[in-house]
This record gives structure tokens, sequence and C-alpha cells, in this order.
């Protein structure tokens, strides 16, 4: 029944960002223990931010509101399945679990294909649409080396 009614909230977020003019019809809700701690819609074109999809707005606004990285306990609710990009920061996020309404074929019949994505992870990296180059290896290394010595580390 909560499940539900967070989801329908994450809904209405979708509608109204989309009316507002902010970016796609996306919504989504972060809660915990019954309460709402984190809520967002898209705003991709109204603030030039390709990575502003709902998930992650809401993830922004729970870690800022519980004063953590961490999202313990929580449970995502979104109006549609997340894209890669989202669930990989729902995955560094580490909610309890994910409640969405539509599948992401439903979003690629509303104009917003993230199928390509999902095809070029499985590609290697030499095949995918955007090049790929490694350089520099061993300096790139160098500051992975000082923080494995690092002894105030907060890991995570
Ligand atoms: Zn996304």
């Amino acid at each position: 029944m909560q499940d539900e009614i967070f989801l329908r909230e994450a809904f209405r977020l979708a509608k109204e960002g989309m009316d507002a003019g902010q970016g796609g019809p996306f919504g989504a809700v972060i809660a915990k223990d019954g309460q709402i701690v984190g809520k967002g819609f898209n705003q991709v074109t109204s603030t030039n931010d390709p990575t502003a999809h709902a998930e992650v707005v809401a993830i922004r606004d729970a870690c800022r509101r519980l004063n953590s990285f961490q999202l313990t306990g929580c449970t995502l609710y979104t109006s549609c399945e997340p894209c890669p990009m989202c669930l990989g920061a729902i995955y560094w996020a580490r909610p309890e679990r994910i409640v969405y309404g539509c599948l992401h074929s439903d979003a690629a019949r509303a104009g917003f294909d993230d199928q390509f994505i999902y095809r070029e992870l499985d590609k290697s990296r030499e095949s995918r649409s955007i090049p790929m180059q490694q350089l520099l290896p061993d300096e790139a290394w160098t500051v992975f080396g000082q923080w494995l010595e690092k002894q105030d580390k907060i890991r995570y």
C-alpha cells in the first residue's frame, strides 16, 4: 500500500516536471522508514545537465538530507525503470530496493531509448560508438598507490 503511494508521488513529480518545462516526464522518490527523504524530476534541459535524471536528482536530494553518501535502508521509487546511468548511480548509493512503474521499453516508445547504452555495454571497448583510448596507465596508477597508503581515507 505504501509502495503504491510513493510510486504515485513519483508519477506526480514526473508530470510536475514535464508541465513546468523542467525536462522529460520522469519522477523519482526515495523513502526511508515510511517517510520521503528525497525526490526529484528530470531537469536535463532546464539545467543543461545530461545527468539530471529524476533518480540522480532524488539520490542527491536524499543524500544531502540524510547527510550520508549511502541510502542504507531506503527504497527508490521511479516512474520508469532506471537507465544504465541511473542504475549505476543507484548501485553506488546502495538503497535496499527499487520500485518502478514503466519498463525501459515503454520509455523507448515515448521517445527515450536507452537500449543503445545497454548494447554498448556488451561491446568491447574498441567497438563502442564513442572511441576509448588508454593512455599513461602507469602514471594513472600513481594516485591509486597513494590511496592505498592513505591512512585517513573514508571507504565507500
Ligand atoms: Zn537515468
